[in-house]
């Protein structure tokens, strides 16, 4: 299975550009969207999720047990197909997890009551919830809820997951429960998970995209853009009234404060005197690539 989307646009009534001439190639496997909050990929999920129009623009998925389906167009086709955690994933909190993962498996079209209940004891089992399956809704931390979340986004084996910043507000503990779980869904499937969090897609994801501004900036294997920006990233500990000094000179990417002092990272093809190498992660290259595009949208 493949989802290439092709010159896809939207801007909302309020003039606001969400998404503007974005094309992407998704593979089956774990893909990053990744980007800031406000970027669009919000605005992406839900128009793949066929919850929104688009202006103009294709979205076409390959290889299904249905053929090709014109996401845009065959809506009820795609929706067979999907599997959705949205971004606000309201529960009903008096609700308990079993009667409402069955409820939503029937309305997903699982009519039989028997299968039902071993589809919903399943996933149970699969989130972890298992033990919590009499608890209402409405008690769950915010990492069993997500957990929830993705059993009923599991409901009917769907070959298109989307996940819209799942780990936005869970703790650590709560977030690698979550990657590991996002991890075991198997490999016949697009999983696509839209976060602002790059460690989840250093974790998680064999391909990805950058969004900023409603465009993409990047796109590739997370190793091969780490690869590309090797030898290019320098780090200098300065004094924090520096600062301002150094973005004008410098691409300055990231700051972050150590022992009272501000360490900073920058973009450069060449070193800069005074500055060391840096082994180069996948902040380096978000980083790099968010600046780059704020430089030339100042500029501009
Ligand atoms: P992200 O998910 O990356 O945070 P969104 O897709 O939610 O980004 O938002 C992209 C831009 O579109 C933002 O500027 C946001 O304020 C705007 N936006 C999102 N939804 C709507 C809407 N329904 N009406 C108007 N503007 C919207």
């Amino acid at each position: 299975m493949k989802l290439t989307i092709t010159n896809l646009s939207k801007t909302y009534s309020n003039g606001v550009r969400a998404l503007h001439d974005v094309s992407l190639t998704i593979p089956q496997g774990m893909f990053g969207l990744l980007g800031p909050n406000g970027a669009g990929k919000s605005s992406l999920m839900r128009t793949i999720a066929t919850l929104q129009e688009a202006d103009h623009g294709q979205i076409v998925l390959e290889e299904t047990p249905a053929g090709t389906i014109d996401v845009l167009r065959q809506k009820h086709d795609v929706r067979k197909l999907l599997g959705y955690l949205p971004q606000e994933f309201g529960v009903y909190p008096k609700v308990t997890a079993e009667t409402m993962l069955d409820h939503i498996a029937s309305l997903k079209g699982i009519a039989n009551r028997a299968e039902r209940k071993t589809v919903v004891e399943a996933l149970l089992e699969k989130v972890n919830l298992a033990h919590v399956r009499k608890k209402n809704l409405g008690t769950f931390s915010g990492g069993m809820k997500q957990r929830f979340g993705i059993a009923q986004a599991l409901i009917g084996n769907p070959s298109l997951i989307i996940v819209d910043e799942p780990t936005a507000g869970l703790d650590p503990a709560e977030r690698n429960r979550f990657h590991n779980l996002l991890s075991e869904i198997g490999e016949n499937t697009i999983v696509i998970l839209s976060t602002h969090i790059v460690e989840d897609v250093t974790n998680l994801c064999s391909a990805m995209a950058i969004i900023n501004l409603g465009e993409v900036i990047a796109e590739g294997h997370p190793a091969g853009l780490v690869a590309d920006i090797q030898g290019k990233i320098w780090r200098k500990t300065i004094e924090k009234v520096e600062l301002d000094a150094f973005r004008n000179d410098y691409q300055v990417i990231s700051t972050q404060l150590k022992a009272g002092k501000t360490q900073i990272h920058i973009y450069s093809e060449t070193q800069p005197l005074d500055f060391e190498p840096v082994e180069a992660d996948l902040e380096d290259v978000y980083f790099s690539k968010i600046t780059a595009t704020k430089k030339t949208a100042v500029v501009a």
